[in-house]
Formats: structure tokens, C-alpha cells, sequence
């Protein structure tokens, strides 16, 4: 079964989508949890950040790469946000396709 996200990659879930290239989308986050709340997700189906191979470390550099540009974008540059993977059931994973959280707007 495919996750959300990969619906919303092959586009048979509407999404409006902040940002769009050949390896990676951003959009909203459904339940934000501050102001800026953003998912960063690779069009490569990867379930968790061990699932991650020597292929992958330019994706990653990638993804971390657009959400410092959609960073800047949104004005949160300079007052700061968060960057962070969630890894299986303690890390509080719940989609199975690795995604990076751009989180900001407030203190945290
Ligand atoms: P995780 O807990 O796996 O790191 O993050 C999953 C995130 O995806 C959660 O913050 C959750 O609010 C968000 N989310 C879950 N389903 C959807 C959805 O259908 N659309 C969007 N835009 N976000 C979703």
C-alpha cells in the first residue's frame, strides 16, 4: 500500500505545493504544530532514514538544501526554525516515506 505522501507525489491527492523539482516536493503540514510548518518529501519512495543507502546522501544534502531556500522564502532566515527526520515508533514516525520538517513562525 502506497503512503500518503506517494499519493500526493504521483498528484491523486490535491495538495497545494510550496515548492516542486525532479527529486522533491514541499507543502504544508495538515496538523502544524507553529506557524511554518513544512514537509520536505523525496519523490523516492524511502521508508525511514535507515533505510537510507550511499545513493541517497545527495538527496539528503538535497532536501536540506530546499528547505533552507523555502527558509528564506517565508522570512524565517534570521528569527530561526527547526530541521528535523522522525525515525520509526520512538522517534514519533507516522508516514513511512522520509520526510524533512521545516518548523518555525514562533519560539520553540
Ligand atoms: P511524522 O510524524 O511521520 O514525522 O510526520 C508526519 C506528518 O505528516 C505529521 O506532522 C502530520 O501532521 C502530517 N500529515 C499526515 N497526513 C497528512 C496529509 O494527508 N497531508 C499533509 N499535508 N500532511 C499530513
Amino acid at each position: 500500500m502506497s503512503t500518503i505522501f506517494k499519493q500526493i507525489i504521483d498528484k491523486k491527492i490535491e495538495t497545494n505545493l510550496i515548492y516542486e523539482d525532479k527529486l522533491c516536493l514541499a507543502f504544508n503540514d495538515k496538523n502544524p504544530i507553529a506557524p511554518i510548518h513544512i514537509l520536505i518529501v523525496p519523490k523516492k519512495e524511502i521508508p525511514t532514514i535507515n533505510d537510507l543507502t550511499e545513493e541517497d546522501k545527495n538527496l539528503i544534502g538535497h532536501l536540506i538544501f530546499t528547505a533552507k531556500n523555502i527558509a528564506k522564502e517565508k522570512n524565517i532566515e534570521e528569527t530561526g526554525y527547526r530541521l528535523f527526520f522522525n525515525c520509526n515508533e520512538d522517534g514519533g514516525q507516522t508516514i513511512f516515506h522520509i520526510h524533512l520538517h521545516l518548523v518555525g513562525g514562533k519560539k520553540l
